[in-house]
């Protein structure tokens, strides 16, 4: 019996001991190295034992004995370096060094023994089946006791120490390996001191004593602890929590849950359910309590033998969630600079509107747009242009306090607004030509232009309307002299024609649909031609010849202007190498370069590819950008002008004096040639003192060594005019209309070069 159990206990220690040995070295950490040492020792300690208690022969029973204690100094003094990790005091030192030597010295002492009886002489103890060697102590037994018992006091130390630093949820851990501690060595004494029995309590004790220290090392938890800060962790999280057991009855609450309903109420699930209008297929309601809206999820728990376990409530709070998309949602449709609708908030609420006037038939809707917003902007800054809008959506706002009207800006320069069509005539009148003071005095004059239609079918969207007065809108901008227009069936068409024109617009320079004209340019001195502009056309295989006036526009606001102005270079440079090769011509060409050109293009660069290219000189090349082709970015335009000159290209300023130009801003541009327009003169000719100015003007400009071409010259008068200012050149019908090549080089022949 006493051998059955002695085994059985000693071969489960031994297998303990090597399955925690194993795991703290898989641990990879240093406190599970210096575990994985003590339990190593500790293994020993028990195979020495086993090996004393099964052998029958003496010397190897004795050196049996003092392996045993040799195991113990090391077992102690791996201990103590285990004990100042796990209580996170540095190791090392002189004391470490000391007691490394102290247990080097001993274990050699008792390794000895059983030659030289230094530190203990043996005894047999006789038991019922086997016999134990024993220690008997000698002289150096005692450093032995001094070594073994001053490591055990110090381990005890450093636990005590880990006991009074740490919170009360920690001190559990160091409890725990200072039982195993003394009762290890209690064991320990007890077999070395007793005087009876054969069987080492303190090798059973040590398997136990392995996983105790392993788990308390490494799987320990402050159970007390975690509990209360879960506790904390549930109530202080924004959302409340019920938990019900498979009765209905409260497994858990927090306070935030308690305060939300009545506690009858809480106390029964099916009240709850009711009161959240949720049934059992419903998992999800939002609901309202206390100015707080809650999104409550319910879920039913089953185990997986689908036998209902309980349920549980979260409510978690979207207050702050809702007001804050409350607020992206007025972002998103209100304009921040004016405070109306954009034009996302002005469709959403124009069924609300619709609706809540009962409009039919006596209703428009109008858009209004800002003439030339682009150049108040560019003239006055974009501060002004600011202003303007501002003052333009008061103005709405004082309407809708005399008549149901919805307003918004709903582009860049553009309100648009449903109002009853009585009223139309008077926005239009009071908002066609406003002025608009700005600081220092100034004031900027505003035109705008009024598209709308008439509301007829109102199971039409809004946008429909919208999209319709935006045409109507668009053709009244084309007139100077218009204010208002109502959408016709015509615009339609001319819509419909649009359409056509840049569905089609990729596949006509790859015909090569796209060619130019040439319209000639006379001295005035000598009457000889003096140069040429290249005119766009596009010759439609079913609609005709377009004028540029109609497909510039619509190219410059999608981008692909910049294509067809390169064609149209690449042909301007060519015709001018043909006329070199024949001998016909050896004046200039004017090209056009458009204001998205300067933003997209690197417009120097490509002149320069071209020039190379058909080996032309530069000079041939003359440049036509108009002053207000850079609005808000002078800079990139000047120094492309800057870059042309450089490389011998002639820069002209086309169509000036019309729209916002300012001869200020013309004179911060580098020029060789500015192209006045007739009509120019003649918006001046009643008035004498602009008739002055005009002529001041045009010095200006020559003081500056530049030239002069007057265009639009229509008749006789009108070179008398254009000599007057002492114009280099001129252009028009007067002349010659734009004619092909060919007979550009009939004109010139005939005119003489
Ligand atoms: P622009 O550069 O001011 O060109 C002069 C326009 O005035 C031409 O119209 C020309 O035919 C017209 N014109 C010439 N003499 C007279 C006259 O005596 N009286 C009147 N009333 N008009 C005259 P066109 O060819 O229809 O071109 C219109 C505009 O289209 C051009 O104005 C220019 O801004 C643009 N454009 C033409 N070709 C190109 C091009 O290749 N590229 C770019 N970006 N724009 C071009
Ligand atoms: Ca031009
Ligand atoms: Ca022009």
């Amino acid at each position: 019996m006493e051998r059955i159990f002695l085994n059985v206990g000693l071969i489960l220690s031994a297998v303990l001991c090597i399955i925690f040995i194993v795991r703290s070295i898989q641990k990879r950490t240093l406190l599970g190295k210096l575990l994985s040492r003590v339990l190593i020792m500790m293994l020993l300690s028990v195979v020495a034992y086993a090996v004393n208690y099964h052998s029958n022969s003496g010397s190897v029973m004795f050196f049996a004995v003092s392996t045993t204690h040799a195991a113990y100094d090391w077992m102690l003094f791996f201990m103590m370096e285990f004990t100042c990790e796990f209580i996170g005091r540095k190791r090392g030192g002189f004391i470490r060094t000391f007691f490394i030597v102290l247990c080097c010295i001993d274990s050699a002492a008792l390794m000895t023994s059983p030659i030289n009886h230094l530190s203990f002489s043996y005894a047999i103890r006789e038991g019922n089946f086997n016999n134990v060697a024993l220690v008997e102590p000698k002289a150096f037994f005692a450093v032995h006791m001094v070594v073994g018992m001053s490591m055990a006091i110090i381990v005890m130390a450093l636990l005590c120490k880990g006991i009074i630093d740490n919170s009360r949820f920690y001190r559990l851990r160091y409890e725990i390996v200072g039982i195993v501690c003394i009762l290890t060595i209690f064991f320990i004494l007890i077999f070395i001191y007793d005087e009876y029995t054969v069987v080492d309590l303190s090798k059973l004790f040590m398997g136990v004593a392995a996983v105790s220290l392993s788990l308390t090392t490494f799987d320990y938890q402050p159970f007390r602890l975690l509990k209360n800060l879960q506790t904390y962790v549930d109530e202080n999280m924004s959302d409340a929590t019920i938990i019900y057991d498979n009765k209905g009855s409260i497994l858990k609450i927090n306070t935030k849950a308690k305060n939300l309903f009545k506690e009858d109420v809480i106390n029964n699930k099916d009240k709850l359910m009711a009161a959240l209008k949720l049934d059992e297929d419903t998992g999800r309601t939002i609901k309202t309590i206390n100015d707080s809206t809650y999104e409550v999820v319910y879920k039913p728990e089953y185990d997986s033998k689908n036998l209902y376990v309980g349920s549980t409530f979260i409510f978690y709070d979207v207050t702050e969630s809702l007001r804050r998309l409350e607020r992206e949602h007025k972002v998103a449709t209100i304009d921040s600079l004016t405070n109306c609708y954009n034009r996302a908030g002005f469709m959403e609420n124009a069924e609300k509107f619709i609706e809540e006037h009962k409009i039919d038939g006596g209703y428009a809707v109008m858009v209004s747009g800002i003439r030339d917003f682009k150049g108040i902007n560019g003239l006055y800054g974009t501060r002004a242009g600011d202003r303007v809008l501002k003052e333009i959506a008061r103005h709405f706002t004082e309407y809708s306090y005399s008549f149901p009207m919805l307003y918004g800006r709903t582009a860049e320069g553009k309100f648009t607004c449903i109002l009853p069509f009585d009223s139309l005539d008077r926005v239009v009148n009071e908002l066609s030509h406003i002025q608009i003071p700005l600081e220092d005095e100034m004031a900027v004059n505003v035109n705008l232009c009024h598209g709308f239609v008439v509301m007829t079918d109102m199971t039409k969207p809004v946008e429909y309307y919208y999209e319709i007065a935006l045409l109507a809108l668009a053709e009244c901008k084309k007139n100077v002299s218009n204010s208002v227009l109502e959408y016709s069936n015509a615009m339609a068409m001319e819509q419909r024609r649009t359409q056509t024109l840049i569905a089609e617009m990729h596949e006509a320079i790859e015909k090569e649909e796209f060619y130019i004209e040439l319209q000639p340019q006379v001295d005035l001195k000598n009457n000889r031609v003096s140069g040429a502009e290249a005119l766009v056309r596009w010759k439609h295989p079913t609609l005709g010849k377009i004028p540029p006036g109609e497909f510039i526009p619509l190219f410059e606001d999608n981008g692909f202007v910049s294509k067809v102005d390169l064609y149209v270079w690449e042909k301007a440079a060519e015709t001018l190498k043909r006329f070199e090769e024949e001998g016909s011509y050896d004046g200039p060409i004017s090209v056009n370069v458009s204001r998205v050109d300067v933003m997209s293009l690197d417009v120097v660069a490509e002149f320069e590819r071209i020039i190379k290219k058909y080996g032309i000189s530069p000079d041939k090349l003359h440049i036509e950008v108009t002053e207000s082709a850079c609005i808000g970015d002078r800079e990139t335009l000047i120094n492309m002008m800057d870059g042309l000159r450089e490389r011998g290209f002639v820069v002209e300023i086309d169509d000036f004096g019309s729209g916002y130009s300012s001869l200020n801003a013309l004179m911060e541009l580098p020029f060789d040639v500015v192209k006045l327009d007739m009509d120019f003169m003649k918006e001046n000719q009643s008035d004498e003192k602009s008739g002055v100015i005009v002529n001041a003007m045009a010095g200006m400009i020559h003081n500056l060594n530049a030239k002069i071409i007057v265009e639009g010259v229509e008749s006789g008068e009108s070179v008398k005019k254009a000599l007057n200012i002492d114009g280099d050149a001129a252009q028009g019908y007067h002349y010659s209309k734009p004619v092909s090549v060919d007979e550009f080089v009939n004109f010139v022949k005939k005119f003489g070069k």
